[in-house]
């Protein structure tokens, strides 16, 4: 079974897409969605050799060579021509390398492509890309794994009447207006944990760039409270 974070990536893969999983180490998410009749056929693209065979090796193991085509490449250099896939997921890896990644191959997306994106960080700078380059956050998932909180991110292409505000960049526009349990913690504890910090830092040189920090993130708290 998929843990919960990839799970919450699983979910959000339209019913019959040709999915390309950028960064797909073992191949466990398409090999999950070929398994539950969700898709039929996945690309499983993977930049680095280890990953790469880990990737040949599971699908091999569940005999799903026919409908997971293991490739390795860089990012979307796998996707051989913008209509071989209509659903793009690239998880677990930072924002600036996603963003990095769509920047690069954008010429290989598709007007019908969605894409699901999951970073463990920096979940702003994945955002700002969308909105910068013509994409429409149509839905976000908040997930907990451990101690770890992650963000998922399903985006369209389409048109905004308005950018995103700063506050929807970091703590996600569906996010944000949705306010769950986790969401509300996580921006929570953030703040606690910066409070802490400024208590450890108090009369020193770093206090006042600390206090910065805490009002800047108050600010962003108020949508919440
Ligand atoms: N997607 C899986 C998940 O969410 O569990 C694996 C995440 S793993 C931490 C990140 C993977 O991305 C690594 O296997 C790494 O080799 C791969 N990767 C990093 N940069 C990449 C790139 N430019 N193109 C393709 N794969 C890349």
């Amino acid at each position: 079974h998929l843990s919960p974070r990839l799970n919450a990536v699983l979910q959000f893969i339209p019913k019959s897409a040709c999915l390309a999983d950028i960064g797909s180490d073992h191949a466990h998410l398409p090999s999950r969605a070929v398994q539950e009749g969700r898709i039929d056929f996945a690309i499983a693209g993977e930049v680095r050799r280890g990953p790469y065979h880990q990737s040949v090796s599971t699908v091999a193991s569940l005999g799903l060579q026919d409908k997971i085509d293991v490739r390795m490449g860089d990012g979307l250099d796998v996707i051989r021509e913008p209509h071989e896939v209509n659903a793009i997921a690239i998880a677990g890896m930072g924002g600036e390398l996603i963003a990095d990644i769509l920047e690069r191959g954008k010429g290989k997306i598709g007007p019908d492509t969605v894409l699901i994106l999951q970073p463990n960080i920096r979940e702003a700078r994945v955002r700002r890309w969308l909105d910068q380059n013509g994409w429409i956050i149509s839905d976000e998932a908040i997930v907990n794994e451990g101690h770890h909180v992650y963000e998922v991110i399903h985006a369209r292409q389409g048109s905004r009447t308005q950018p995103l505000s700063e506050q929807e960049l970091l703590m996600g526009p569906m996010l944000s207006s949705e306010r769950n349990p986790i969401f509300i913690k996580k921006w929570y504890s953030r703040e606690r944990r910066l409070i802490g910090i400024l208590h450890a830092l108090r009369n020193t040189e770093h206090s006042d760039e600390v206090l910065a920090k805490i009002k800047e993130s108050q600010k962003e708290l108020q949508l919440i409270r």
